[in-house]
This record gives C-alpha cells, structure tokens and sequence, in this order.
C-alpha cells in the first residue's frame, strides 16, 4: 500500500516500542487530530445514529493479523467520528465543556508515555514531588487559604473526578464521627446539601454507607438565587441533632450545575463549625475562574472549608481528566484511606504517599499534565482564557436581554447562561413548585431547544426545575469565538421566530 505504518512483518520480533515506529505513527494520530480541530466545525455536534450503528458495522471477534494506523484511522473517521458527540466544537454549549489544549494533549502524551505508577513517594519520587508542587502552583494562582496549600500545613491531590474526591473526604468525616459517636451510631450519620448540589455527593454517601435517606438535600428557591440557605440549614441541622442524628457533612457547591449558582460559603462555614460537620467545597466547573482576582468574592469565606476540589479539565484546558482535592488536614483522609502491605510502608512527612489520599491504589503521573498546562501557557495566558469565555457568554446575556421574546432565568456569573422564551408576558409562571405541567413558555422553550438541536449547528442542554424548563448555555469550548455565538444567537432567534408565529 505504500503505507507509512505498514501491517506487522511478521518476520520480524515483535516490538510494541520499537522507537523508531513510534515517532512515526505518533505523527499520523497528531496529524489525525489537528485534521480533526481544522474540521470539526462543519460536524453536527450530536450525531444522527441510532442504537447498534456501531456494533453493526464492526466484527464481532478480534483481528487475528495486525493492522495499519492508517487503516485503523480510517475506522476511526469513517465509523467512529460520525457517532460522537463533538465534545470539542465550537458549538457544543450543553453541560459544561470539558477544555482541551495542545498542551494539555502533550502532557496527557507525557503522562502515558513515561507511564509511571507512583503509588508511593518511592515508587516515583518527581511523580510524587511535582504533584505536590503543581496542586500548590494551582492554589497560589486561585487565591486559595494556605491552609489548604502544602506550604501551609494542608495539601493537595489529583484525582479523576470530583465524585472521587467527594466519596474520599466523606470517608474521612465519617470514619472521623465514628471515632467519636462508636460504630452503632453509624446508621445516624447525616450528609447535607442543597437540591442543586451535583448528584455525585448522593453517589458519593451511597459509597461510603450512609443511608439513602440520611443525604439531606435542603430545597432553594428562586429568591435565594438558588444558593443553599444557611437560616435553612442550622435549622434542618439543629432539629435532626435533637432528634438524635448525627451531622458529618456539608457540601457547599460554587458555580452548580444546573444555573452556576453559589452557596454563601461563608454562613454555610459557620454552620458547619458550629456542628462540628466537614465542610466541603465543590467548583468543579466554577474554581478555574478563581485565578481571576475579580471572581473570588464569590469563595469569600472559604478558609472555614476542611476541603476544595476543582476540575481543571473542565474549564482550564488540561484534557481528561484532572480534578485537584485540596485539604486542610491531610491526615484525616490519610488515616482513613491508608491501607497495605508492608511494601509499600516507609511514608514520611516530606515525602507524600499519594495511595492513600485516594480510592485506588495505582495512579496516573496527571501532575506531568497539569504543569506542562501552566508552564507553556503562563497565569498570563490562562486568566485572559478565562476572560475571554466569561465576556463571550457576557454578550450573549445582552442579546438575549436584548430581545423582548426571552427571559435569562438566573443573573449570569461566569460563562453559563440560562435563559427561556417569554412569549406569555401576562401569565404568572409558578417557578419553586414541584409538581404540575410545565408553563406554557417552558414547553415553547423545550421546543426551542429541540428545534436547535437537530440542526447539528449548536448543542444546548436544558433543566426542568419545578414547573418552568430553560435552556443552558455553557460557553467556552477551546476552539468557541465570537462569531459562534452570533451564529448561535441568529440561530435560536430563527426557531424561536418559528415557534412564536406558530402560538
Ligand atoms: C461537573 C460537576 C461535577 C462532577 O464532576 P466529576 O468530575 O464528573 O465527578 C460535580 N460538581 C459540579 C458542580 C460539577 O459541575
């Protein structure tokens, strides 16, 4: 075929690290992929298959005979790309966008080529140390309490995901409350948060042993700006302790799913402190923008947080994936998630085993990434990213306000907008009631969002929330610029014309 790559000669030993081989091929996947951001565009975002069009098309059993990258590429442009959803276009605006960047590639590249397993600090020393000081590089730049840094007593992990880091830090609180209340109270254990806290801590307390019914989710409201509120939660805390429960846990969220919004971390502290709870801080998609002074009134308060997680890969360019955990007191965790053999003992204070600030036991080098993230870019680069995306969804929050037809369901605070149309100016809407049929508007607006979406030419996700449903608008995919979102905004203002002439 005259193939760079050719198929397996068969004749020669089989080297699956032949040097030579891998800076070719290598070259054919980096080409395939900046083929594919040069593209990716012109993909519709959510692709038009049906369940099995996969499994259809691919054999049932392994190749038996090696194959070339090429020929394996084209599977990839012909039978895979086409059933995906295009996560990194520039009109994919539905959850939250999980960022990538050439040096977030290169450093995934790093991480997998170098390919080491650094459970202890001894199984690989650098590994260990450039994770430390990466997570207090990262905290420095977003104005995080020393307490929480390595250089001040506390520190940090990387993690996989925020549900990890959610399920570690409820094992130390409970196994903390167990050391003081005994085992038999275990079924008293209590975790609180509000009902826009991400489903990850209900998972999270299901892991650990707490009962279902024991994960308390206080209920927000519109006048709250959909915050938890502290009044809400001493009482609810206040009566389950005279009633013999036993608080371990409060998970105040900064920038929630559905509508970003923020808890009032500090009153939230206060509560926590004074029942003696772990409190938690989850800005998994939000903590990213805290490397811009002008965004950290909203953690005002967060030296009374035992712990903080983030996810890098979702909004500062470091490729899935990467979630930094930092906490107050180590130890905690560490005492709770210590475990093995002897082989593995020999820990000290400077030097970090980060087997045990984490659910497994083996570990990704994710610090290779997250520091190749920061170095080749800067703080510079880093903080005018984020203030590109937050101006970007700043303009599309004036056009919608802009047009008498749609409503912005929630004040804007970082790159999410929510908005619904408006159509029935004179019919009051009930917005914090659960149960009934969705307004009139809601109905417009999930229509709206359906007639959007099977364009191809953007993808938006929505909420339902009580009785009305309004459309989300995460803006900052790597390769979204302005142009985008006036298509996006043309777009929406062409159904939504559709639909209104229709009513
Ligand atoms: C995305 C998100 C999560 C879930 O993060 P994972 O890393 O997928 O577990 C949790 N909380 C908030 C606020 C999020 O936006």
């Amino acid at each position: 075929m005259g193939s760079l790559s050719s198929p397996r000669d068969l004749t020669k030993p089989f080297n699956p690290l032949d040097p030579t081989e891998l800076a070719v091929e290598s070259s054919l996947v980096t080409d395939f992929i900046a083929e594919y951001y040069r593209t990716v565009e012109q993909r519709p975002v959510q692709p038009h298959v049906t369940p099995g069009f996969l499994t259809s098309q691919l054999p049932s059993a392994a190749p038996f005979a090696s194959e070339s990258v090429e020929s394996i590429l084209q599977d990839v442009y012909d039978k895979i790309l086409p059933g995906l959803v295009q996560w990194q276009s520039p009109n994919f605006h539905a959850y939250y966008p999980a960022t990538c960047s050439n040096a977030g590639l290169l450093g995934e590249m790093l991480c997998s080529g170098l390919n080491v397993v650094g459970f202890t600090w001894s199984a690989s020393p650098a590994a260990a140390e450039l994770e430390q000081v990466v997570v207090d590089w990262m905290g420095k730049m977003m104005g995080l309490p020393q307490g929480l840094l390595f250089s001040g007593g506390g520190g940090g992990v990387l993690q996989g995901s925020t549900c990890e880091a959610v399920v570690c830090t409820l094992a130390a609180a409970r196994d903390r409350a167990l050391e003081r209340v005994g085992d038999d109270m275990f079924n008293k254990l209590v975790v609180y948060c509000s009902d826009q806290t991400h489903f990850t801590l209900k998972k999270g307390s299901k892991l650990v042993g707490i009962r279902p019914a024991n994960v308390k989710a206080i209920k927000t409201t519109k006048n709250n700006e959909y915050g938890l509120c502290p009044t809400d939660l001493r009482d609810l805390v206040a009566s389950d302790v005279k009633a013999g429960f036993i608080p371990i846990y409060l998970c105040g969220t900064i920038g929630t799913t559905a509508f970003g919004a923020v808890d009032p971390i500090r009153e939230l502290g206060k509560v926590a402190r004074e029942f003696n709870m772990w409190f938690h801080v989850d800005a998994a998609y939000a903590g990213s923008a805290f490397i811009c002074p002008e965004f950290r009134h909203y953690m005002d308060g967060v030296e009374l947080a035992d712990s903080f997680s983030t996810n890098p890969h979702k909004w500062l360019l470091s490729n899935m994936d990467c979630c930094v955990l930092w906490l107050k007191f180590p130890k905690r965790v560490i005492k709770s998630l210590a475990a093995g053999g002897n082989f593995l003992e020999g820990g000290s204070e400077t030097m970090v085993d980060y087997k045990d600030w984490q659910i497994a036991l083996s570990r990704r080098f994710r610090a290779i990434k997250l520091w190749m993230v920061i170095k080749r870019y800067g703080y510079k680069n880093l903080i005018s990213h984020i203030r590109s995306d937050v101006s970007m969804a700043k303009r599309f929050e004036e056009l919608l306000l802009s047009d008498r037809r749609f409503e912005v369901v929630f004040p804007r605070k970082f790159s999410l907008v929510c908005f619904k149309l408006d159509v029935m100016k004179n019919v009051p809407e009930v917005v914090d009631e659960d149960d009934g049929e969705l307004s009139h508007d809601s109905k417009l607006t999930r229509e709206l969002m359906a007639s959007v979406n099977v364009t191809g030419k953007a993808f938006l996700t929505g909420v339902r929330l009580g009785r009305i449903f309004f459309i989300r608008c995460a803006i900052g995919s790597t390769l979204t610029e302005d142009r985008h979102i006036q298509d996006l905004w043309k777009l929406i203002q062409e159904k939504a014309h559709k639909i209104c002439i229709m009513i």
